[in-house]
């Protein structure tokens, strides 16, 4: 007998679950609206041009060696994703208060994150939104820190519950960690306006609350990587301190490469350097070091003007394409007149629509047509096309009549 009897089986991961689902089912009308990767309008996966040509620049360079690099990682890497994030004139940069790591990917950095502050940060208490990503809760919880909600969400309205945000961030124990979507929040599409970060930003700063954001879609939600980095970029330019894990999967389509970024803006260069010779110390038991070879690609990409430039446009594209998805689902359901105001597809943004159809449509939907999304509702609009249009908008319409 195995000494490992006695383990039950781990249910699936319920987002990645759902493409497990999808590759089961037989159906050639099967439509996977759950992964949350980029597919082209034929609905097949993209490495981006600019990519492949950064690839072919590192393969045909002899002096690239395999040799480890640092714990922190490639220091060109984190210079350019600092710069990328914060904007090329901040004074956080210009002052050396930024502390940046190279991380596996957006969730790498968020525990690399997490398990800094529950050692080194004197509240160990989180909120997050509710809803948020699901894998929020388990990094955080496994890192130790303790997760609590703060409404985010009005199914009523669709969008945003900003009287229940700040009653609930203004209700926080004094320092309490905020977990924020930078843009494109994951699952609702639903971010607040410019004013009202604002005003989240002074209740946050007047408790002493400490922000953390979650960029995993800069420059994939608007197709502007400045637009995408505007609520960051507020929270630094009042001088205070914060945390950003970056994700360089979505916008550079990098997703397996599993290459991102921790920055911590600190008070002080001397302060800054000191949390980065204690990140490492994190890192240095867990994976050692990072991977070389998607970070220098992404390095690769930032330094060069022409090839950066040449990113932010097919970066652009893939944008746009969302963008027009939404538009014409949005047309196609009221062509059809299904039932609802369906005018959150057009004012969500990002790579997911927060559909409100519930479970048990869901099920419907799947079961009847082989759509396959998140038990909560939400679709990729990224897996969606021209062609496909047609086919979900009969499945939503019998859904909902
Ligand atoms: N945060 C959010 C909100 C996300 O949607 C994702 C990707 N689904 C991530 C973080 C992390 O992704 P990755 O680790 O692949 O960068």
């Amino acid at each position: 007998d195995s000494v490992f009897s006695n383990v039950d089986r781990a249910p699936e991961d319920p987002i990645l679950g759902v493409t497990v689902a999808y590759n089961n089912d037989p159906s050639p009308a099967k439509l996977n609206l759950g992964v949350g990767a980029y597919r082209t309008e034929e609905g097949k996966p993209l490495v981006l041009d600019v990519v492949r040509r950064a690839e072919q620049q590192l393969v045909n360079d002899p002096s690239r060696v395999k040799e480890y690099i640092p714990i922190a990682g490639l220091a060109d890497f984190n210079k350019l994703s600092a710069k990328l994030i914060l904007g090329a004139d901040s004074p956080a940069i210009q002052e050396s208060r930024v502390a940046t790591i190279q991380c596996l990917s957006g969730t790498g950095s968020l525990r690399v994150g997490a398990e800094f502050l529950k050692k080194h940060y004197h509240q160990s208490v989180i909120f997050i939104p509710k809803p948020t990503w699901g894998n929020h809760p388990k990094v955080f919880n496994l890192a130790g820190l303790s997760v609590e909600y703060y409404r985010y969400y009005d199914p009523a309205t669709r969008g945003l519950d900003f009287q229940g945000l700040l009653e609930d961030l203004g209700a926080a124990p004094s320092g309490a960690i905020v977990l924020l979507h930078a843009c494109a929040h994951n699952p609702t599409g639903v971010d607040p306006t410019p004013e009202e970060w604002e005003q989240i930003r002074q209740l946050i700063r007047s408790k002493s609350l400490l922000p953390f954001f979650d960029s995993a879609y800069q420059g994939f939600a608007s197709g502007s990587l400045d637009t995408d980095a505007h609520s960051v970029r507020t929270f630094v330019a009042d001088g205070g301190e914060c945390l950003i894990a970056q994700s360089y999967a979505k916008n550079m389509g990098l997703y397996g490469e599993r290459v991102g970024a921790l920055s911590i803006v600190c008070k002080s260069a001397d302060v800054a350097s000191k949390v980065e010779s204690q990140v490492k110390l994190v890192v240095r038991p867990m994976y050692s070091s990072p991977p070389i070879h998607g970070a220098s690609i992404v390095a690769t990409i930032l330094k060069n003007s022409d090839m950066y430039n040449d990113w932010t446009i097919e970066l652009k594209g893939m944008a746009d394409r969302i963008i027009s998805m939404r538009q014409q689902l949005f047309d196609a359901l009221k062509a059809k007149g299904t039932p609802g105001d369906w005018s959150h597809i057009i004012k969500q943004i990002g790579m997911f629509t927060f559909t409100g159809l519930n479970k048990e449509q869901v099920v419907f939907m799947t079961k009847e047509y082989h759509i396959y999304m998140t038990s909560d509702g939400r679709i990729s609009m990224a897996g969606l096309s021209t062609k496909t249009v047609p086919h979900l908008v009969e499945a939503i319409h019998a859904a909902v009549t």
